[in-house]
């Protein structure tokens, strides 16, 4: 379960979002959110996310990493194709719930978008009914993701970003061989962002294969 941290603990990095490559809507959108600075994690990561690098970045929980990779999905996203084009991998439904509540709040700037949570522990079909009514985003657990790949209701083919977060906790959950498995359903010229608490060399080593030249950030920051 994550340890929830008040935000006043989270955040005390003083650059400015107002440093990337970001539209005045999306500006606008991140102080209306409350978001005045960047994190640590945000402030190292976002600038290379932006870009369009593959990275691998560790910071510990309540770092502030779920907009670090948002802001990069929302960024890659084009609001005229309902299509998948960033597709959000995490452990539990708990953390799926969050990270779709998060990009909903961080896409606002963009106007209409859909962020569909696709998680086991809750019946299939209306998941298939919502698939068919389109979503540029989709945030999930590995085996109903894989599960809605291999009954063809869910096409990644259109996958601009690719997010494997709380990797760790992926790997320690034996969701190696399904999360290889929707990385391979995407397609080859996606930007890919593992993000992870903790850091050891086991998951650089099992993420090779994901990850096309992976930049790496991480950040022991205390706040
Ligand atoms: P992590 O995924 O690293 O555990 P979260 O992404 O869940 O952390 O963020 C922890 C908290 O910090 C959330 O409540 C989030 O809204 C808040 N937060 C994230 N970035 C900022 C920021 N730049 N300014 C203020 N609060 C932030
Ligand atoms: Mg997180």
């Amino acid at each position: 379960m994550r340890i929830l941290e008040p935000p006043h603990r989270t955040v005390t990095a003083s650059a400015s979002f107002s440093s990337l490559p970001l539209s005045p809507a999306t500006l606008e959108n991140l102080e209306l959110m409350g978001y005045q600075s960047m994190t640590d994690i945000q402030a190292r990561s976002l600038p290379l996310i932006l870009q369009g690098r593959d990275l691998i970045a560790q910071a510990k929980t309540g770092s502030g990493k779920t907009a670090a990779f948002g802001l990069g999905v929302v960024n890659r996203l084009d609001p005229a194709k309902l299509q998948v084009q960033g597709l959000v991998i995490c452990p539990t439904r708990e953390l799926a719930e969050q990270v779709a509540t998060e990009l909903r709040k961080l896409a606002r700037s963009l106007g209409n978008i859909k962020v569909l949570t696709l998680c086991g522990g809750t019946a299939a079909r209306p998941q298939t009914e919502s698939l068919r009514f389109g979503a540029h985003v989709v945030v999930g657990t590995p085996g109903r993701l894989l599960d809605h790949v291999n009954r063809g209701t869910l096409d990644l083919s259109e996958v601009r970003t690719l997010v494997l977060d709380e990797a760790d906790r992926m790997l320690d959950m034996g969701f190696y061989e399904d999360v290889s498995r929707l990385v391979s359903a995407c397609p080859g010229n996606r930007q890919t962002l593992l993000f992870s608490a903790t850091y050891a060399d086991d998951i650089r080593r099992a993420s090779g294969p994901f990850l096309l030249d992976p930049e790496e950030v991480r950040t022991e920051s205390l706040h």
